[in-house]
């Protein structure tokens, strides 16, 4: 017999953005087993004590859980699933199916790291190879807005978050009421993917508050800027290179690229996605292309690639790679890392940064400390692979980029549901961000709103 109360604990992305990681578990009477649900098992990122953390058991035992649901492929959401596993979980993992494919291009990639980072502390990786494999044989898909059952009288159904590509806002039901996770939300509208779908139906919500404290500015002239930039290298015969984010900020550019090759109102010249991790996660969203808004769906009828172009050329193999270096001026290389912390861009930058006529574009947050903010922030003279480069190439930036709500429309998404919402718990932020948006739920919309401790549980009625 089953009460109708569950219990949420808060087992990361609490006081941090990252290592989300939500445990959902029903309440029965003795002797009878509780359903045990995970809701996310991300990465914790940015320092050496979140290096750490990933390291330390889960405060509860893997292998008493039964289902884990994703709500997006980041790193911060899907990146201790192995070590999960490694650990003894062998339940279901439930996800939309280009999370789940986005999800094997991550966690493959993310191996090359985690031995890296391994290697230099020698220490043990935090899983491996074979660990993957069988996280990804435990997956299993489940389409946006199909009522899946599961066990213990839960039920679950996924909406549309607008984040990254099949990233999905996680509503459970169970007694008779609904509790919602947010994922990350979507920063709508968006180039490509399609708008945050309203909730109107959240007694319980646990939202994300990365932006919580903060509105974005307005969207600026950001196509128009990257034109002129293009132009501006040509006039130059230069070299544009982009340090691009893999996962959706690559295909944004590309979609854009596209339009203005394809209309005309740039030249043909030669553009390189100089990343292989970046090309992977193109096939996916090429597979998962029904997902786009309608806008993106009227360029598929006209044009059936559209981050494919004439000029544009993918470069997977180390090669053709090096081979970049062969093309004429003037050319624009995409590459990652996002932040110039590593990958194929660094090389590009210590070959390219030191002639006044070529530009480096940030398009992206560049983080304290990355190579990126240091050339950002405008040193003349930097070290890149073990080189003395003086940084004469133009340094230019298009801001304006998120993939997250801002404060005002997070407020807006709980709003939908605020007539009926009995408490929301403000998590997935920065402490001051998470606080400053429990205050303004409480205020703007008169409704129930905290920022839950770490490893803290609440009981929910449900009846
Ligand atoms: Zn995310």
């Amino acid at each position: 017999m089953t009460d109708q109360q569950i219990q949420v604990t808060f087992y990361g992305g609490v006081g941090s953005v990252t290592g989300a990681n939500f445990l959902l578990e029903n309440v029965v009477h003795a002797q009878e087993e509780s359903t045990k649900i995970l809701v996310d098992c991300g990465m914790f990122q940015g320092d050496e004590s979140a290096f750490e953390k990933n390291y330390e058991p889960f405060h509860y035992h893997p292998a008493d859980i039964d289902i884990l649901i994703i709500t997006h492929a980041h790193a911060d959401h899907i990146g201790r699933i192995p070590k999960l596993v490694r650990d003894g979980f062998r339940g279901v993992i439930y996800s939309t199916e280009a999370t789940h494919d986005l999800a094997k291009v991550m966690l493959d990639d993310s191996l090359q790291i985690i031995s890296y980072e391994a290697k230099k502390r020698n220490i043990d990786p935090l899983y491996t190879l074979d660990d993957v494999a069988e996280t990804m044989s435990l997956w299993k898909h489940i389409p946006y807005h199909h009522t899946l059952e599961l066990s213990g009288g839960f039920s679950v159904v996924l909406h549309e978050a607008g984040h990254i590509l099949g990233s999905a806002i996680v509503k459970f039901r169970y007694g008779n009421k609904n509790i919602v996770f947010t994922g990350d939300l979507g920063n709508s509208p968006d180039p490509l993917l399609s708008d945050t779908e309203v909730i109107d139906d959240a007694d319980y919500m646990i939202i994300e508050s990365v932006y919580g404290d903060r509105n974005h500015e307005e969207r600026d002239e950001r196509i128009t800027k990257l034109k002129n930039v293009v132009l501006e290298t040509i006039a130059k015969q230069g070299i544009l290179m982009i340090p691009s984010f893999a996962l959706e900020r690559t295909q944004n550019l590309l979609f854009v690229l596209n339009d203005l090759v394809e209309s005309g109102e740039l030249p043909n010249i030669p553009i390189f996605l100089d990343s292989p991790l970046a090309i992977d996660i193109t096939n996916v969203f090429r597979k998962h292309q029904h997902l786009f808004n309608a806008d993106a769906q009227q360029r598929l009828k006209k044009d059936s690639d559209i981050f494919s172009f004439p000029g544009f050329k993918e470069t997977y193999s180390v090669n053709d790679s090096k081979a970049i270096m062969r093309a004429p001026n003037p050319k624009i290389i995409i590459s990652s890392a996002g932040m110039s912390h590593a990958g194929r861009i660094i090389h590009h930058e210590k070959q390219y940064l030191d002639d006044p006529n070529n530009t480096l574009l940030f398009v992206g947050y560049q983080a304290v400390g990355t190579l990126g903010r240091i050339i950002q922030d405008g040193a003349k003279k930097v070290h890149i692979l073990g080189k003395e480069v003086h940084v004469k190439a133009r340094v230019e930036t298009i801001s304006g980029y998120s993939a997250h709500k801002d404060s005002e429309h997070l407020v807006e998404f709980v709003s939908h549901s605020a007539k009926r919402l009995q408490h929301v718990f403000v998590a997935m932020g920065e402490t001051q961000s998470s606080l400053f948006l429990v205050q303004r739920i409480r205020d703007y919309l008169g409704v129930k709103a905290t920022a839950p401790d770490v490893d803290a549980s609440v009981m929910l009625d449900m009846s």
